[in-house]
Parts: structure tokens; C-alpha cells; sequence
């Protein structure tokens, strides 16, 4: 049987291990990536003051080097080039397109201009094209909405002076915004209690490791119902996490300049406002129901902070001609096969894996089990596969004037990064632009 050629469709954690084990099982893949550069939210979501983290992207340069891979960057499925062409083009095509925008949050005055989706903000400090360039950190108190690690990653940034995280490798512009911050107080607001909490311990611990912040939880704030020890039996992780905020609620302040209070058990109800602007926000504390999870009490609390980020989820966007399900924010799949409709037909040809398949949830390391999930089946379908029509597809959209960036010039990039970042001592800086980027990868890989 011929050698299966297989196009996959984002170029994050999810479709590079995709790709990997694709050429293990001996296809030949084209990658497509709509960024010049791959690594999707290892490049584009992971704070940057988590260098081990975005280090997963050395480990990723083995995948890539293989031969048998060629990354095509700068091209957007679905604008430049068709899922029903790559269907065409290729014995099988997998979608591995992610999430960047922020799930939305339904309460009062949310929409108004101090409030923000987390993902708006990561965007902006990761230094993703696609996001504003400044960012107004006038505010002295603030809100993040949600208790999960994005939730602390968005909070810890907001609490960290911009010299702290100058080390890492934000660019000018966000130093820039970042060393203007004035929050002096991050409030961190979460409806459930300390075992239904969605915090990894090393995230958790890691908060305190600024000398700039001092991370404070109420004594009042930690309570467990018979559900919540069950789940600390359960889940040595459930188990560290509370241990870790009992410690918070019960040791003597450090006395760092910034606080970062984590609210347990206090539902965002409503953002406040004075004449369009944010001064405040309305929590409604909760108590256990005795099931694992909590009920309102009808007790009210205003907050005053002036500015608000909801980091309550992300959201994956639908892909012109594959199926979607909004209600689950997926493509509808049976493990990896694309269906028709949840629950539906497969539909050949067309597999997915990574968020887009399961949902935002879950750390780089999952996307490898859930592409093995994907190409096994595959691989099982393989007699059935076949292409119609051979072309070559960078040629085909260099004919549509779009100049594709390639696995060379991510080198190229990653050397002008690493160069822009020497000079200041540190390891990187980032390039922002989308023309700079595409200058330092297309100049190297034409040289
Ligand atoms: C703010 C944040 C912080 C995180 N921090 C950590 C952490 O510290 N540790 C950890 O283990 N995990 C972390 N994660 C989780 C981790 O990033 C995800 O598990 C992982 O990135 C999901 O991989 P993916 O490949 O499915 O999606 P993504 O990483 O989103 O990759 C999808 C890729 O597809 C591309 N794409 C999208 N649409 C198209 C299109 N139409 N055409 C071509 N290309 C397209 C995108 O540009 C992107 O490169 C974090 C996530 C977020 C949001």
C-alpha cells in the first residue's frame, strides 16, 4: 500500500505529537499552521515567567526536524486554502486547531470597558500578533474571575512588577505596559471551596514565590463537606491543593508589597459600574450542598476593584466545512473520527485531536495521549483512505500569493528571538509583528 499523506490542521502540542506519531507509523505529513510559527499555546498562552514550560518547545524540535514533516506556516485553513481541498490533496486530513478566544460570562455589567476575557490579556502579554499592543494597568485593585490556573497565571502577572518579569521574554511593548502596573491588590474569586478548586499544586505553591506577593486565603474561606474529604481521598492532587491554601490561611504575612487574596466561595454576580466604568464587584457567598458542590446563600458583598478579567474557560472556534457542536464548543468525534453530528456518522477522511476534540481542558501532556487516540484509528482505516489529486500545495498557495513559512525559517526566527534577547541578557525576546516574523523566517529559509 502506498504511503499515506496526511495534511494536519494547527500546529499546537496537540497536532506536533499528532504529527510524530504519524511518521512513526511511516506517512508523510504536511502541517499547516495559520501563525508564521508554530507551538500554539506553548508560544501563545503559557506565562511567560514558566520558562521549564515553554522549554517543552526544545523538546518538540525533534519532532519537527524529521524530514518526514514539512511545517507550512502562515496559512489559515479555511481562508487560504479549503477543508474540502485538503480532502482532496491528502489520504486523510486531522484537525488540530485549539482554542484562543475566552468562553463567555453572563452576569451584569460584564461587557464593560474595564472587563476583560483572560484570553484577551494572555494574548496581549505573550505577545500574539493577533492582540492589542498596550494594555491600561491603572487600576490598583483588581478582579480575576475564575479558579482555575489560568485564572492564576492572569493574577500573577497582574502582581508581579514589570522588572520581575523583564527576565523572561516579553517583549518591549508589554515591559512597557507591565512596568506601569499599579495593582497593588489582586482578588482572585471563585464560587466553589478548596477541594473543588481547579489549581495544580506546583501553580499554587509557585505563587508565592515572588518576594512582590503575598498570597492570603480567609481561614473562613476553608471548608470541606463529606464530598470534599471523599475527593481528597481521591485525588492526591485535590489533596495538595487544599493543603497547600489551608498553609496560606494560617502563616504569618510575609509582608510582600502585593496582595493576592484568593476568595473561595464567593460567586461573581455582577460587575458595578459609575458612569460606564468598573468600581466594583458583587460576590454571593456560597456554602456546600453536602454533593460537592455549593449553593448561594443570599449574603452579598461589594468589592470595590476597577478592573475586571474573567478567566472562566477558553473557546475553540468552529472550521468552515467540519461539523461543530456549539453547545460543547468540539468538533463532534467518537474518540477521533470527525462525525457528521454528535453522536452522528464519520465522516471519512477527516480525524481530530487535541482541545478542539475534547474541549479546553487539560495540560500539554494530554494532547499526546489524545493523539495516539486519533492516529490509532487512523492508522486502523488506512486501506480505506485515498487522495484524488496530486499537487503540490505550497506551490498551489504560492500561486494565491501567500508566502508559506517553513520549519528552516522557524529557526531562523527562534535565532533572531534568541539574538534580540542576548543582548539584554536574557534567553529571548519575543517578536511581535506578523511582518517582522515573517521577515525573520522567510529571509533565513530563502538564504
Ligand atoms: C493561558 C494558558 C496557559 C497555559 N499554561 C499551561 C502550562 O503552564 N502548562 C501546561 O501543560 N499547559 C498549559 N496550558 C494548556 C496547553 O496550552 C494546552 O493543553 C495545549 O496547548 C492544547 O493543545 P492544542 O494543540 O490542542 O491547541 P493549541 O495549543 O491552541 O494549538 C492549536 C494551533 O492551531 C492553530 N490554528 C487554529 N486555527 C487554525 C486554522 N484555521 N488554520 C491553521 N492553523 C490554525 C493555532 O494557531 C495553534 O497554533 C495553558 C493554556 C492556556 C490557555
Amino acid at each position: 500500500m502506498p504511503e499515506l499523506k496526511i495534511a494536519v490542521v494547527g500546529a499546537g502540542p496537540a497536532g506536533i505529537y499528532c504529527s510524530d506519531l504519524l511518521v512513526r507509523g511511516g506517512a508523510q505529513v504536511d502541517l499547516f499552521e495559520q501563525m508564521p510559527a508554530p507551538f500554539g499555546l506553548i508560544r501563545y498562552g503559557v506565562a511567560p515567567d514558566h520558562p521549564r514550560i515553554k522549554g517543552i518547545v526544545n523538546s518538540l524540535h525533534k519532532v519537527l526536524d524529521q524530514p518526514e514533516i514539512r511545517l507550512i506556516g502562515n496559512v489559515t485553513v479555511g481562508r487560504d486554502i479549503s477543508v474540502a481541498e485538503l480532502r482532496e490533496l491528502y489520504d486523510a486530513v486531522v484537525i488540530s486547531t485549539g482554542a484562543v478566544a475566552d468562553k463567555a460570562l453572563n452576569i451584569p455589567g460584564i461587557d464593560l470597558p474595564e472587563s476583560h476575557g483572560a484570553a484577551e490579556f494572555v494574548g496581549f502579554y505573550d505577545g500574539n500578533p493577533r492582540f492589542q499592543r498596550e494594555w491600561d494597568l491603572s487600576a490598583n485593585s483588581v478582579a480575576v474571575i475564575g479558579v482555575g490556573n489560568v485564572g492564576l497565571d492572569v493574577a500573577r502577572i497582574l502582581a508581579k512588577t514589570g522588572d520581575e518579569l523583564k527576565v523572561t521574554e516579553i517583549p518591549d511593548n508589554v515591559y512597557g505596559s507591565l512596568s506601569a502596573n499599579q495593582a497593588k491588590e489582586v482578588h482572585v474569586f471563585g464560587r466553589r471551596g478548596p477541594a473543588q478548586v481547579k489549581f495544580s499544586p506546583q501553580e499554587l505553591k509557585e505563587l508565592d514565590h515572588s518576594p512582590t506577593i503575598e498570597v492570603v486565603v480567609n481561614p473562613e474561606d476553608i471548608d470541606y463537606d463529606a464530598a470534599s474529604e471523599a475527593a481528597r481521598r481521591d485525588s492526591k492532587s485535590t489533596d495538595l491543593v487544599c493543603q497547600i491554601l489551608e498553609q496560606y490561611a494560617i502563616r504569618e504575612p510575609k509582608g510582600a508589597p502585593h496582595k493576592l487574596y484568593i476568595h473561595l466561595f464567593e460567586a461573581p454576580v455582577e460587575v458595578l459600574e459609575e458612569g460606564g466604568h468598573v468600581v466594583g464587584i458583587r460576590t454571593e457567598r456560597q456554602e456546600l450542598d453536602g454533593n460537592g458542590g455549593t449553593r448561594g446563600t443570599g449574603k452579598y458583598t461589594d468589592w470595590p476593584i476597577q478592573t475586571v478579567y474573567r478567566a472562566v474557560g477558553y473557546r475553540s472556534d468552529a472550521l468552515a466545512e467540519v461539523p461543530f457542536d456549539d453547545d460543547r464548543g468540539v468538533i463532534p468525534n467518537d474518540g477521533g473520527h470527525v462525525l457528521t453530528h454528535s453522536g452522528g456518522d464519520i465522516v471519512p477522511g477527516l480525524y481530530v485531536t487535541g482541545w478542539i476534540k475534547r474541549g479546553p481542558i487539560g495540560l500539554i501532556g494530554n494532547t499526546k495521549s489524545d493523539a495516539k487516540e486519533t492516529v490509532d484509528l487512523l492508522f486502523a482505516d488506512a486501506p480505506q483512505l485515498s487522495r484524488v489529486r496530486e499537487v503540490d500545495v505550497v506551490e498551489l498557495l504560492n500561486a494565491r500569493g501567500i508566502s508559506t513559512t517553513t520549519w528552516d525559517g522557524w529557526y531562523a526566527l527562534d535565532a533572531a528571538e534568541r539574538a534580540a534577547g542576548e543582548t539584554e541578557g536574557r534567553e529571548r525576546k519575543k517578536i511581535v509583528e506578523w511582518d517582522d516574523m515573517l521577515a525573520a523566517s522567510t529571509g533565513a529559509s530563502e538564504a
